[in-house]
């Protein structure tokens, strides 16, 4: 990955007396460090990602410490490796995205929490969830019930933030159970500062290993009869010991109210923050977080401590819970309490507040208002009605002068990206016989799920797509085309698709994107990755350098494929003409197309240093623009139809006798080559050009450019 996190890396190395300033996700980077962590793994995706990318960088600083920093294969590998805190006393991090992630991570943590830990194990989970989600809408605190695992979530201040990750391994420690801290999007990205301790090298470590492997001892084994066992140590030993925990050293934290001492708010320590934004649209909050109604904020969010439930709730009127999505797992475990403990507050949650999406600022206020209205007349909400009604008018008024609701505005690939071209070529290939079942995936491909190209019937998960259409193809005349990304590929894709589609002798077609990267998630290296070495060996920095690694394609040579192309994506004939093959060949078996074109972002921050080298230095430097010669352009629009890429756009026609906008070519174009390819291979009309822009020219240029300036001037009409 071309991206660098000096600066981030620097920042881990603070110590005491000193103070971190950033962002909220490196704040816990920084504190797993701070609790002696031994070791750390994970898999990236968003809104974690940074915590791994920074780690894999620090790595020689890493190496110092003794810790050790694993890359891991997916959520799956990230999970098992937690076993190193089962038998032994080391503490060990790992991270992954949310829901997704702790669904493909399910069997090893169930076979993790059923044993216990003896060294505090944490899972970073970064929780994709409500607005700008790019996962199911599914909760992670479901895992946390099920295996009996401690659920934090950390109200967003970077003190508390690194205080939740101290206490998550010592509370891990305590209980035995493994822990995992909760971060949302904004969680992640909130930025503060607090005052740093010192590193701590773990005792047991990469400098100072283990003599002996520990004593056989069945009953850390994940395995019946001594799970019966695991239950029962859970509901009577662990649970319990971890509600002492939580107790004993006050992990939740109560803030007075300074008006309404009769009601209260309960709400999990992540959407503090917005709480209190949302008391401050009621004017029940000033600007310093001085609430006007008691909060008791949930840093803890399973188990929760009857005794705190009950000393908050008792003598109020009614006591108000926020939960963000469903199902309310927290109202649900509070009623249960207070039911037991006869205690009569009224508790209101999913009643008044929304029962799905994102807790934001507007929604968690008009959950207040219908609570302060009940309880707290004396209270105006005159000011919060008129704000939210005035946001429902404002939505109405747009919907009523376009007719339609506000439309949404999805991302689409990067300029230039080299996964478009073969969604031009199968729109293309589709013309030709038919349209087929597309089997979908997790990765930058699945922008292709939006226009102009809306092509995908099912996502099933990362990796996932090929074996997805097992069921489909047999009850299909056409074939069916699965595609999937090199990082799903070696995510999943390698042994629940190709493996299971050769053992059955399936008959469908694969498409894998060989962008050398796991790019949606950041552009992390893969085992398939080129080089450092390779890229420096490149005789032209320009080319594509994916084609330098083989690893695939060897691997599915090995692994018993027999129909496999490699297909520059840029050649968008050639790769129309290899899904047509491949759609109707004879060969019955699995047909393999590896498209192969390197993520433009990354080959961006990989020659953009490069070209400002050479300017700098005098060289000769040229870039490819493509344009639309606005005389020739019909206005039918069939190119971008065909490509979507957002610097191919529209304009007003020059000509005043038609009405249609013709297409253009805005600054940004990065030269990739589809504008010319698309209008070759589906014949377009003939107003693309192809233009160089030399920089630093050589003599012979200038002059012949100072020569024709002239003669075009004259040739241009009048
Ligand atoms: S990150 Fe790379 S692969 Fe993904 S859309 Fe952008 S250019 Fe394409
Ligand atoms: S050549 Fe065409 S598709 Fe490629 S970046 Fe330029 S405008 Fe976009």
């Amino acid at each position: 990955m071309e991206v660098s996190f000096s600066k981030e890396v620097e920042a881990l190395r603070l110590g005491h007396g000193q103070t971190f300033h950033g962002e909220g996700i490196l704040a816990i980077t920084k504190a797993l460090l701070q609790s002696g962590v031994a070791y750390v793994g994970g898999y990236q995706g968003a809104p974690v990602s940074h915590l791994l990318d920074v780690m894999v960088q620090a790595e020689p600083y890493m190496r110092e410490l003794g810790v050790h920093v694993e890359a891991c294969a997916n959520e799956a590998s990230a999970a098992a490796m937690l076993g190193a805190s089962i038998h032994y006393p080391l503490r060990g991090a790992v991270t992954w995205k949310s829901i997704v992630g702790t669904n493909v991570a399910a069997d090893a943590l169930s076979n993790l929490s059923s044993p216990g830990v003896t060294g505090g194990a944490l899972i970073v989970v970064g929780e994709d969830y409500g607005e700008g989600a790019s996962v199911i809408q599914e909760r992670t605190h479901a895992y946390a019930l099920k295996s009996s695992m401690l659920m934090l979530d950390p109200r967003p201040e970077l003190g508390n933030m690194v205080r939740m990750v101290e206490e998550g391994f010592r509370l891990s420690e305590a209980s035995n159970m493994p822990a995992m801290l909760e971060l949302r999007i904004r969680a992640c990205h909130v930025r503060g500062s607090f005052e740093c301790k010192d590193n701590v090298a773990p005792a047991v470590s990469t400098r100072h290993p283990m003599a002996q492997p520990a004593a056989f001892d069945y009953v850390r084994l994940a395995h019946p009869p001594v799970t019966f066992g695991h239950e029962k140590l859970k509901v009577q030993q662990r649970i319990p010991a971890a509600r002492r925990y939580i107790a004993e050293h006050g992990l939740n934290e109560v803030f007075a109210g300074n008006r309404f001492d009769d009601v209260g708010l309960i709400v999990q320590g992540g959407l503090y923050n917005t709480l209190m934004r949302g008391l401050q649209q009621l004017d029940l909050a000033d600007a310093f977080g001085a609430s006007a109604i008691p909060i008791l904020a949930l840093n803890v969010t399973f188990p929760t401590v009857p005794e705190e439930i009950s000393a908050f709730c008792a003598g109020k009127r009614a006591v108000l819970v926020l939960e963000e999505g469903q199902p309310e797992y927290i109202e649900q475990d509070i009623l249960s309490t207070l039911h037991r403990l006869d205690i009569q507050t009224a508790l209101h949650g999913k009643d008044l507040l929304q029962a799905t999406g994102e807790y934001t600022v507007e929604a968690i206020g008009a959950g207040l208002a219908s609570f302060v209205e009940r309880y707290l007349p004396q209270a105006s909400t005159a000011a919060a009605r008129a704000w939210l009604g005035a946001n429902a008018e404002r939505r109405a008024a747009v919907a009523a002068a376009l007719g339609q609701p506000l439309p949404a505005r999805p991302p689409g690939f990067c300029i230039g990206c080299p996964e478009r071209p073969v969604f031009a070529a199968l729109k293309l290939a589709q013309r030709e016989v038919g349209p087929v079942h597309v089997a979908a995936d997790i990765g930058c491909h699945a922008l292709a799920t939006f226009e102009p190209f809306s092509s995908g019937h099912s996502i099933l998960g990362y990796g996932m797509s090929l074996a997805s259409s097992a069921g489909v193809s047999p009850m299909m005349q056409r074939r069916v085309l699965s595609i999937m990304g090199d990082g799903g590929f070696w995510h999943n894709g390698l042994l629940t698709g190709v493996q299971s589609a050769l053992f059955n002798g399936d008959d469908s077609v694969l498409l894998i994107m060989k962008n050398g990267y796991t790019s949606a998630t950041g552009t992390q290296d893969i085992i398939s990755t080129p080089d450092d070495e390779a890229k420096e060996r490149a005789p032209d920095k320009q080319q594509s350098l994916v084609d330098r690694n083989t690893t695939i394609e060897s691997t599915l040579k090995g692994l018993g494929v027999q129909w496999m192309r490699t297909v520059h994506t840029y050649r968008v004939a050639e790769m129309k003409a290899t899904l047509q093959e491949a759609f109707t060949t004879d060969f019955k078996g699995l047909k393999v197309i590896v498209a192969e074109g390197e993520c433009q972002l990354e080959r961006q921050r990989r020659i953009r240093p490069w070209i400002a080298g050479l300017l700098k230095a005098g060289k000769r430097v040229v870039r490819v623009k493509y344009g639309v010669d606005e005389d020739v352009c019909t206005g039918d629009h069939a190119c971008i139809r065909l490509s979507g890429c957002p610097t191919l756009t529209l304009k007003d026609n020059p000509d005043p006798l038609k009405v249609d906008p013709v297409a253009t070519v805005i600054d940004g174009c990065v030269g990739c080559g589809l504008c010319g390819e698309n209008a070759h291979a589906a014949t377009l009309c003939p107003s693309f050009y192809r233009g160089e822009v030399v920089q630093n020219p050589k003599w012979h240029e200038r002059l012949a450019a100072a020569l024709r300036a002239p003669m075009l001037r004259l040739l241009r009409p009048a």
